[in-house]
């Protein structure tokens, strides 16, 4: 018993806010073997190896991005997962179809397996992967069952479900590539995630695809054309209500063209929050208007969410949607010691929407500090300009 206050780290002093266990409070965080040991308040600290100071910092479980494109130099849209997540908070990013069973090989071996970012993959239906654009999904042999799930069950460890990206130019066989993509994603016992984006069928028809624990990503974007989940009178669609009732979780995607204010305060303003929020972080965006998955959280708190509920969709919540609920996304015993040392900062800010469509001036923004990935420390920083 000599060794029970002996802990590997001790977070001291920060606000704790840990939504899975109902926590916000002042507290000490205390690891041990990669695990967290305790939260409690007054930890001795005179047994621990390493201490940080949080006074004055937000600590909350290490942030999970649901939509994210971390294949650098493979696929066009990849960003470097370390400089872009790791750094800023972010220790468990899913990868969204950058890369399909004849390229995860590679992803695999010379990017997950080197990143200090904890990274799982959806594989794209597309054998190929987003290497460029939709992944030759234009022609609907890519999308390869049989290879998906060959690949998938051989990394189990890894692959959590299946993305479909369906070009406009596709539409005639959208149902087609969805239902080859709900077979694999079933075949591995996984997810499969949506991007809305513009083809033949209305969103309410595409929405009644998805089944519980199914994702639909950009699921806030603009709504013109009939291309969001708010009708013509700006109400949310009988559709999205429904496969919110079912399970299908309504996730971001923020990226630089699937994110709206407008879409997100009508829809807020109905009761219709998001499950998750996302950065879909890739080389278009990642000089603004996404920057990171915190800027992306600040303009959730900017339109009225609580803290609380902004950190629960970019823990908890994305947690359980990867099969990972009680073990990353939240700050219970036993878990993996993953953390976000964040601090607000007050000022004006000037956050823009998809496209630039809307800038509104934040008064506070969150900023990472220091981040915890399995008890070990990364320093933060920011590549946003303020
Ligand atoms: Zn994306």
């Amino acid at each position: 018993m000599t060794n029970d206050l002996s802990y590997d780290l001790l977070v001291k002093g920060g606000q704790v806010i840990d939504p899975y266990q109902g926590i916000d409070a002042f507290l000490d965080v205390a690891i041990r073997d990669g695990k967290i040991e305790t939260v409690s308040p007054n930890i001795v600290d005179n047994t621990a190896s390493q201490i940080v100071d949080a006074s004055g910092l937000i600590v909350t479980p290490g942030l999970i991005d649901l939509h994210t494109h971390a294949y650098w130099g493979a696929s066009l849209y990849g960003v470097e997962p370390d400089s872009s997540h790791i750094s800023k908070g972010v220790t468990t990013v899913l990868d969204t179809g950058s890369s399909g069973a004849d390229t995860f090989p590679a992803f695999r071996k010379y990017v997950i397996e080197r990143s200090n970012t904890r990274i799982l993959a959806l594989l794209n239906i597309s054998s190929m992967g987003m290497v460029v654009g939709y992944g030759g999904l234009e022609d609907p042999r890519w999308a390869n069952i049989n290879k998906a799930v060959q690949v998938g069950k051989k990394n189990s460890d890894v692959v959590v479900g299946i993305k479909a990206r369906i070009p406009p130019m596709a539409a005639n066989d959208y149902r087609a590539i969805v239902s080859r993509a709900i077979t694999a994603a079933d075949e591995l016992n996984g997810f499969f995630m949506l991007h809305l984006g513009g083809t033949s069928l209305s969103v309410s028809e595409r929405l009644d695809l998805l089944r519980s624990g199914d994702v639909v990503t950009h699921a806030f974007r603009l709504s013109d054309n009939g291309q969001g989940i708010l009708d013509d009178n700006q109400q949310v669609l009988d559709a999205a209500w429904a496969a919110k009732k079912r399970g299908v979780i309504f996730d971001i995607g923020h990226g630089s063209g699937s994110f709206s204010f407008e879409t997100a305060k009508n829809a807020i303003s109905q009761g219709f929050t998001p499950d998750t929020i996302s950065s879909d972080l890739h080389f278009k965006n990642i000089d603004g208007p996404v920057y990171d998955l915190v800027t992306t959280l600040s303009k959730f708190l900017h339109m009225g969410l609580p803290l609380s509920k902004v950190i629960r969709m970019a823990t908890s919540t994305p947690a359980k949607s990867l099969g990972y609920e009680g073990i990353l996304g939240t700050l219970r015993p036993g878990a993996v010691a993953d953390l976000a040392l964040l601090q607000t900062v007050a000022g004006n800010f000037d956050l823009s929407d998809s496209g630039g469509r809307q800038i509104v001036s934040a008064t506070q923004l969150l900023k990472p500090i220091t981040t915890i990935k399995g008890g070990q420390l990364y320093n933060s920083f920011t590549n946003r300009a303020d």
